[in-house]
Formats: structure tokens, sequence, C-alpha cells
């Protein structure tokens, strides 16, 4: 099942989300879900709030289905450790045709769950690196806009509050 994906007004986006403590056949299906509905949006990576769902849960594939193996499902995930710096333009499926240079580590281990509840730790770079600390921040309920200057956070947001009113959002 396709979901569609929220948007940023939505306060779904913005809450922390609750922990995952039941790892069954739902939870199985809502993930291939997630990869589906990511699929769909051309996105390489979804959060569970990004559909609805407050639940610390997320999927990344970097390579875009290139390589099945690529394929990671996060689970209650937290980052433990972090290195270096790398500054790249960064979008989000929830804030639409907006992209802005983020500055974020290069170097990222993340610890998460898998869909058996087998905690794995996992290093990433660059892209991966940067889909660890964007997804883990929309399980916390932060978007990657508030790692960018408050004024141009406030422009985004003005022209989000104009197209909400004009339905186009
Ligand atoms: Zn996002």
């Amino acid at each position: 099942m396709i979901y569609p994906i929220v948007k940023f007004g939505n306060p779904v986006l913005e809450k922390p989300a609750e922990p995952v403590t039941v790892f069954d056949g739902e939870l199985k299906k809502l993930v291939e879900d997630m990869f589906e509905s990511m699929y769909e949006a051309k996105g390489v990576g979804l959060a569970a709030p990004q559909i609805g769902i407050s639940k610390r849960l997320a999927v990344i594939d970097v390579t875009f289905k290139e390589d099945p193996d690529a394929k990671l499902v996060l689970i209650n995930p937290q980052v433990i450790h972090t290195e270096g710096k790398f500054r790249q333009t960064e979008g989000c499926l929830s804030i639409p045709e907006f992209r802005e240079p983020v500055t974020r580590a290069k170097k990222v281990t993340i610890r998460a769950q898998d869909l058996n509840g087998h905690w794995f730790e996992k290093t990433g770079e660059d892209l991966l690196a940067r889909a660890f600390l964007h997804e883990t921040d929309h399980l916390n309920g932060k978007l990657y806009i508030s790692h960018i200057s408050a004024l141009k956070r406030d422009l985004i947001k003005r022209r989000i509050r104009k197209l909400i009113k004009a339905g186009e959002w």
C-alpha cells in the first residue's frame, strides 16, 4: 500500500515519535509499505511520521533501488557517534520543492533494531550519514530546516503558508 506523504504544517512531523515495542508481521508489512511509498515519492529515506504514523521507524535506500543490500530499516535508532563535517544541499519529501545546503557530520554511526528486534550498529558516510541524521531527526520531531539560518527558514515557512492558503500545498 502506498501512503500519501504528510507535508510540513501537519503537527505529526514536529512531535517526538513513540518507540516501537512490537516486532510482528504488522510491522513487517508497514516497513514494506514504507519502502513502496518512499520509492513512489522518489525519496531515499522515509520516516514513519511522514506517513502520519508517530513511531520510531525509518527506511533508507540511498542507492534508490540500485542495490537491494542498501535497503535499510532503522527501528528505534540512536546516533551514537559523529565525525567531521559535510555540507550539501538537502531536501525532504515533507517539504517538497524546497532545498537548502545543510552542514552535517561526514561520518555517522547509529545503533538501531532490525525487524526482529535485534540491535545492530552501522556506520555511514556522506549521503548515508546525512540520511541517518535526517531520518533520526524526523523521529525527534525535527526537520532539516531547523539546521538552516532563521532568515532562510522564515522565508520558506512564509512561502509554504502562501501555498497552503492558495490550496497548493
Ligand atoms: Zn525528511
